[in-house]
């Protein structure tokens, strides 16, 4: 199936942090795909800049040898007539420079993308240099990455400096997660079908593990993780917002706010987290590699490069349903998935069968975008009633072809904010309340002084989090199985 391609309007996407890692390894060859198939229209302008002195030329050879490296199927006559799109403009964001220029190069009757694929410390800033230059116009929409604040007080200033020169409505807070096509899916798995919302409470579901697997270290941004950690840089975002979409209420219809009202509703309903259920991880140096203390040169880092939690949501759905989360780098496998766990039957009516395993639902996210379903079946031929679990799977690639699989989470992301659509981006009092349930357990932590467990490189983390589940009467599963 060749997936159904609709333009969008035109646009100007003024790209801040143009020659940056996430600009030129994800934004720009995304931008160039989407182009590929039709989406992004010829007339279509991107006006690259950062603080570099370079012009457009320049700034095309550079996205020229990015595509090389990070997008080499690209095609050479497309690729020439998209940089004919692409324009550069310096600018120094916490500068006055430059601001006059960018505005000369802006169109007055196209959408306006403003995206800011710099750190955050410069997020308010320019959202004001853009208004005080005349730059932001009311049909103007400003793009934010990750990450949203360290803390709840951040996140509010963060909030406030972009609400100052920007509508709610036309802020749009990237969590690239929510691009993925998997994501999406799990909502139209679970409203889509009639099948599965009976079965979406706590009378059916014995609990709900996710997990968000990294094979990769710290990668260069050691000083950087070095003061976020796992909880920050991966629970309160990623992983809370799979949580979101696993266990939110069905919204009444498919749109930005009805969507992100339930979203917020599961986000209060996070109870509080005890020690207990918190388990910490650092890797350790071995066979000649460094651990994470050396990949982030810091001896005595308390910071976690892995966590488990077991989190409970007060509320009717899922009174008493445990959801466990897992994230951490240097594992033994790259791998994202939520798997559903259903209660076992009430009675088996199989003697000598020993236990049944329950069925299990597992949305993938990666690798192999897909879904699977545990069930148990009669194993075939004569010899006795025997009993085996089998998956009824479903690839994306396999039974949609490779394109419905293949565009990136960024891309879908851009072409949803030139459309206007924010029903896969983070609201602002989502954001907070997400710190406002993380904050305290990271204070608990600190204020124990508590040091992370150390796990092996290429595990499933440390023993603690093994030992999280085993008191539960339960097991994760397995990572890179
Ligand atoms: P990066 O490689 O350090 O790039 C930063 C960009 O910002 C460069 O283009 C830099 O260019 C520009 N810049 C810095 N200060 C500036 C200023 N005062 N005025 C104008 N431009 C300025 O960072 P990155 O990895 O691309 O990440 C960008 C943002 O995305 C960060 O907030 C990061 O946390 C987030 N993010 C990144 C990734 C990723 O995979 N890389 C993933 C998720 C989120 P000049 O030095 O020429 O000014």
């Amino acid at each position: 199936m060749v997936s159904r391609v609709i333009p969008v309007n035109p646009f100007d996407l003024v790209l801040f942090g143009a020659t940056g890692d996430l600009a030129q390894r994800k934004i720009l060859p995304g931008l160039y795909h989407r182009f590929e198939v039709g989406q992004m229209p010829e007339d279509a302008c991107i006006i690259g800049s950062a603080r570099s002195d370079m012009d457009s030329d320049a700034f095309r050879e550079q996205i020229r040898a990015s595509m090389a490296e990070f997008a080499p199927e690209f095609k050479k006559d497309v690729l020439d007539r998209f940089l004919s799109r692409v324009s550069y403009v310096p600018v120094d964001a916490s500068g006055d420079a430059g601001w006059s220029d960018l505005a000369k190069a802006l169109r007055p009757d196209v959408v306006r993308a403003f995206y800011l694929s710099v750190g955050p410390s410069l997020f308010s800033g320019i959202a004001h240099r853009l208004n005080e230059h005349g730059l932001a116009t009311p049909d103007s929409r400003i793009v934010v990455e990750k990450p949203f604040g360290h803390d709840l007080a951040s996140a509010k200033a963060l909030n406030e400096g972009l609400r100052a020169c920007f509508e709610e409505h036309q802020i749009y807070r990237i969590d690239h997660y929510l691009g993925k096509e998997t994501v999406q899916n799990l909502m139209a798995l679970r409203f889509a079908n009639s099948l599965f919302e009976p079965l979406w409470n706590s009378t059916h579901i014995d609990h709900v593990q996710i997990t968000v697997a990294e094979t990769v270290s710290v990668e260069g941004r050691g000083a950087y993780y070095d003061q976020s950690g796992a909880m920050r840089d991966m629970i309160q975002n990623h992983l809370v917002q799979l949580l979101c979409l696993t266990a939110m209420e069905p919204p009444s219809k498919f749109a930005p706010n009805a969507v992100r009202d339930e979203k917020v509703k599961v986000i209060e309903a996070l109870e509080p987290v005890e020690q207990k259920d918190i388990a910490r991880g650092q890797y350790r140096a071995e066979h000649g590699q460094g651990g994470y203390v050396d990949h982030v040169g810091n001896p005595g880092s308390r910071t976690e490069s892995f966590i488990a939690l077991k989190v409970h949501l007060g509320n009717w759905r899922w009174a008493g349903v445990p959801f466990y989360l897992r994230t951490g780098k240097r594992l033994r496998a790259r791998e994202s998935e939520i798997a559903v766990f259903f209660r076992d039957p009430p009675h088996t009516i199989f003697p000598n069968v020993g236990p049944l395993h329950g069925n299990v639902l597992v949305i993938r996210l990666q690798p192999d975008e897909g879904i699977t379903l545990r069930t148990t079946i009669k194993d075939p031929g004569p010899g006795g009633f025997r009993l085996s679990d089998v998956a009824l799977d479903m690839s994306f690639a396999d039974a949609l072809g490779v394109e419905a699989s293949a565009p990136d989470a960024y891309e879908r992301l851009i072409m949803d904010v030139i459309r206007g659509d924010q029903t896969l981006f983070m609201r602002g009092d989502e954001a907070e309340a997400a710190w406002a349930w993380v904050d305290p357990i990271i204070q608990g932590w600190e204020d124990r002084g508590d040091r992370p467990a150390r796990y092996d490189q290429g595990s499933s983390g440390p023993e603690e989090a093994l030992m999280l589940m085993h008191r539960d009467g339960r097991r994760w599963r397995q990572i890179g199985g």
